[in-house]
């Protein structure tokens, strides 16, 4: 019998994705099959022109959707992880780190700064889920907090926006210490009565979903986004029953008084600059006409505004 046997390894079928058939997959409606371009993406606030599905937002695309034009100043950009517990799963903690940097273009989940939304002054704390799925570590939470020291110091509302996986396993109880962190951070804001308005994206689920994102003063969430502590396969698992279809989406959330309403995104940033004004307590929110975009990208966001108008028509607005 042969002691050694030569394998020759060779790939077969499909070659590697390239940068192409990645963006066509990314930009494929999973609903209903439509495809768009990218510019047709950002100008469709990544939202299916067919059939309304929402895909997610990186961080500074949802900063650019929601505050006024050039009025975005990042604050504690500069902040980086450590790494307390010298953690390794099937890499090293600062190697996911680095990986996700690259990846991802920011230094962690959580980007918070100064702008203003629909004129008014606001401090904007905004997740992006692709930064290691969105994970609170103690960057994320960090941040939070002296996001929340600034909206206090200069009077100001904060509004956050959420996506996030949970905890930061690689920080272990420092990840955890996390949520107590951003309640107290919130908090804070509370006894300044500072307004806070917890805007929740797809998908908000563990220590996220269980501390800062859940105490907004109002809380919007965007359509079909899961709001969960633990999703329904695990739910599933643990209880052995079977949730029910919608469990753990916003409109369930909606109807079992958990958050306060569900608004497509294309209505969001209108709908945050009201909800910000009647909380500040002053004048009523009068929404300024933008300037046209010029040429091609004008003329596709114009057609995307129509089409994305026509699905999502409310008679309630706030
Ligand atoms: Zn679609």
């Amino acid at each position: 019998m042969a002691k050694h046997i030569s394998v020759d390894i060779s790939h077969l079928g499909e070659p590697p994705a390239q940068p192409a058939a990645a963006e066509r997959g990314r930009n494929s409606c999973p609903d209903c099959g439509s495809h768009y371009r990218e510019e047709e993406m950002v100008a469709n606030l990544r939202v299916c022109t067919h059939c309304g599905h929402h895909f997610p937002v990186a961080a500074r695309e949802r900063v650019a959707q929601l505050a006024d034009p050039g009025s975005w100043v990042e604050i504690d950009g500069d902040l980086r992880s450590d790494d307390p517990l010298e953690f390794v799963d099937s890499r090293p903690y600062p190697e996911r780190i680095a990986a996700a940097e690259q990846a991802s273009g920011l230094t962690d989940a959580l980007i918070t700064g100064t702008a203003t939304l629909g004129g008014q002054p606001v401090v904007l704390a905004v997740m992006d889920f692709t930064f290691m799925g969105g994970s609170m570590g103690s960057v994320v939470g960090e941040r939070l907090a002296r996001a929340a020291d600034v909206a206090v110091d200069r009077r100001l509302p904060m509004v956050s926006v959420a996506a996030s996986g949970g905890a930061r396993m690689q920080e272990g109880v420092v990840a955890l210490m996390q949520m107590a962190k951003t309640v107290a951070a919130v908090d804070e804001l509370r006894e300044a009565g500072r307004p806070f308005v917890s805007v929740l994206a797809h998908p908000t689920t563990g220590g996220v979903a269980a501390s800062f994102a859940a105490l907004g003063d109002v809380i919007v969430a965007e359509p079909r986004a899961l709001l969960s502590f633990s999703g329904p396969r695990v739910v599933k698992q643990t209880t052995g029953e079977n949730p029910p279809e919608d469990f753990g989406l916003a409109e369930s959330n909606l109807r079992h008084g958990h958050i306060d309403l569900v608004v497509a995104r294309p209505e969001l940033r209108e709908t945050l600059a009201r909800i910000v004004a009647l909380l500040q307590g002053g004048r009523p929110y009068r929404p300024a006409q933008p300037a046209p975009l010029p040429g091609t990208l004008g003329r596709a966001a114009r057609g995307a505004s129509r089409r994305l108008r026509g699905l999502f028509r409310r008679d309630d607005p706030v």
